[in-house]
């Protein structure tokens, strides 16, 4: 069974309970999901900026592994971020402001970057 995001059940649940904070800012995280619009609330985070939200069924498909990929951060991160790839973002304003980079977010993200953004 799969929520509203295409996130089967079990992948939700372990990737909520690994990302209580913001895997960007460190903010804690506030569910449910998206339900308003404060920039508090935890928003559904594709480090591979995928913008289609079928594309957690098409990472299954293809056999990717759903839970290195999918992450949760804030929603003010998630907009500053957009669709940029992770190391263009970190030079942002954004992120130089909040001392997001390598070596400050959380451990996903750096794995992530290690194993596909360095392919780039
Ligand atoms: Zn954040």
């Amino acid at each position: 069974m799969a929520n509203k995001f295409g996130i089967p059940h079990d992948i939700e649940i372990l990737i909520r309970k690994r990302d209580k904070n913001c895997v960007y800012c460190h903010k804690k995280m506030i569910y449910p999901f998206h339900q308003s619009n404060p920039i508090d609330f935890a928003t559904i985070e594709h480090l591979n900026h995928r913008q289609d939200w079928n594309s957690v069924e098409s990472y299954v498909q293809e056999g990717l592994p759903v839970d290195e990929i999918v992450t949760i951060c804030c929603k003010s991160c998630n907009s500053s971020r957009g669709s940029k790839p992770l190391k263009d973002w970190f030079e942002s304003q954004y992120c130089q402001g909040k001392n997001i980079n390598y070596n400050t977010v959380a451990k996903v993200v750096k794995n992530y970057i290690d194993k596909y953004e360095q392919l780039l």
